[in-house]
C-alpha cells in the first residue's frame, strides 16, 4: 500500500503533476470542429466508448450542419443515423430537441452558461461542463466521469460516492488552474493503467503514493471491495 501525502490538497497536487509528466498531451478525445458538434459528441458519448462515437460521428456531421438540420429530422430518423451508439433510440430524441432549443430559444447559437445548458434534453452537469470548457473556455467545474470517479477514491482524494458530491471535494483540492487538464488526465491513467477490473499497480507512477496499491492494500478503495 502507498503512503498518500498529509493532506488531500497535497494528494491531488502531486498527483497532477506525476500525471502530467507521464501524459504532457492530456486532451478530450472526442472530434468535433464546432460547438455543436462538441454538444452532439458529449450527449453521445454517456455510457458509450469515445472510439463509437467518433467512429459514428464521422458521416453524421456531414450530414447535419446546423441546429435547423437536427430540429427538422424525425426521431426515428436521427436515431437510425447514430445506430451504434449505445441508448441511440432516446439520444434520437434528444438531438432532435437540442436542435429545437437551440434555434427557439438560443438564436441558433449553443448557450454558455451551466444553467441554460442543463436545460437540454440529455443534457447533466458532466455534459455541460466538457461544453463550457472546450466549447467556450469556461471552467466552472470539474468534470467526473467513470475513470474520474474510481481513481479519486482509489487515491484517496473522496470518500464520496456520486459525482455531484464527488466534484464539490475535488473543487476545494484540486488547484482550479489544472480543473480542465484534471479530468484529462485521470482518465489517460484509468484507460492506460488503472482499469476498473484491472489496476496494473506494478506499472504504476502512483503507486506510492496509492491507498488502494494492490501490494499490500487488500482494499480497492474505489468499490471498498478486497481487491
Ligand atoms: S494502478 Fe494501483 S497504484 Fe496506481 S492509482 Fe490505480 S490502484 Fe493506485
Amino acid at each position: 500500500m502507498g503512503t498518500p501525502l498529509e493532506s488531500r490538497g497535497a494528494q491531488a497536487e502531486e498527483v497532477v503533476d506525476r500525471l502530467h509528466e507521464e501524459y504532457p498531451d492530456s486532451t478530450i478525445s472526442l472530434n468535433y470542429s464546432n460547438r455543436l458538434e462538441l454538444l452532439v459528441a458529449v450527449v453521445l458519448s454517456a455510457q458509450c466508448t469515445d472510439e463509437r462515437v467518433n467512429e459514428v460521428t464521422a458521416e453524421l456531421f456531414e450530414k447535419y450542419e446546423t441546429p435547423e438540420d437536427y430540429a427538422a429530422a424525425s426521431e426515428e430518423q436521427l436515431a437510425e443515423d447514430i445506430y451504434g451508439i449505445t441508448f441511440h433510440n432516446n439520444k434520437g430524441g434528444y438531438l432532435k430537441g437540442i436542435g429545437e432549443k437551440i434555434v427557439a430559444e438560443h438564436g441558433g447559437e449553443v448557450p454558455d452558461t451551466m444553467s441554460e445548458l442543463t436545460e437540454f434534453p440529455g443534457v447533466g452537469r458532466k455534459t455541460a461542463n466538457v461544453v463550457l470548457q472546450h466549447g467556450h473556455d469556461v471552467v466552472e467545474g470539474i468534470v467526473v466521469d467513470t475513470h474520474v470517479q474510481r481513481l479519486s477514491r482509489r487515491l484517496g482524494l473522496t470518500e464520496e460516492e456520486r459525482p455531484e458530491a464527488i466534484e464539490q471535494d475535488l473543487l476545494e483540492v484540486v488547484p482550479e488552474t489544472e480543473w480542465q487538464q484534471f479530468t484529462h488526465l485521470l482518465i489517460d491513467h484509468g484507460r492506460a493503467v488503472c482499469g476498473a477490473r484491472t489496476a496494473e499497480c506494478g506499472e504504476c507512477v502512483l503507486a506510492d503514493i496509492c491507498p488502494s496499491e494492490k501490494g499490500d492494500s487488500e482494499v480497492d478503495l474505489a468499490s471498498g471491495e478486497p481487491w
